[in-house]
């Protein structure tokens, strides 16, 4: 994501939120996370003809997750984001240690 991008998510954001109100705002992101997930369930089941679509809504959702990080503390859920971040790598450096393992112990036999 570029940073005029992340900019202009800005602006729009604080717009947003001084002219609709937090409520509101969390109400619409509940309406496009979940429209976020039926596009993703319906494109795994092969029934979105155009990926647009889920194009499309991902990018609604990102636009919400990130009023809904200001609402909800920007600080409080970066710190979420790290840890959340954190514990990913961590897993994924076990299960590549894991494979690793398993690779060796094949060469071994
Ligand atoms: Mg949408």
């Amino acid at each position: 994501m570029t940073k005029d991008l992340m900019v202009w998510m800005e602006k729009v954001r604080v717009r947003s939120l001084v002219m609709f109100g937090r409520a509101a705002q969390t109400i619409k992101a509940v309406e496009e996370f979940s429209e976020a997930c039926a596009v993703l369930a319906r494109h795994l089941l092969g029934q979105v003809d155009n990926i647009e679509e889920v194009r499309e809504e991902i990018a609604d959702a990102i636009v919400m997750a990130l009023q809904m990080r200001y609402v909800f503390g920007e600080a409080e859920v970066d710190e979420w984001v790290r840890r959340k971040l954190h514990r990913h790598s961590v897993r994924m450096d076990e299960i590549e240690q894991k494979r690793l393992a398993e690779v060796r112990n094949y060469e071994d036999q």
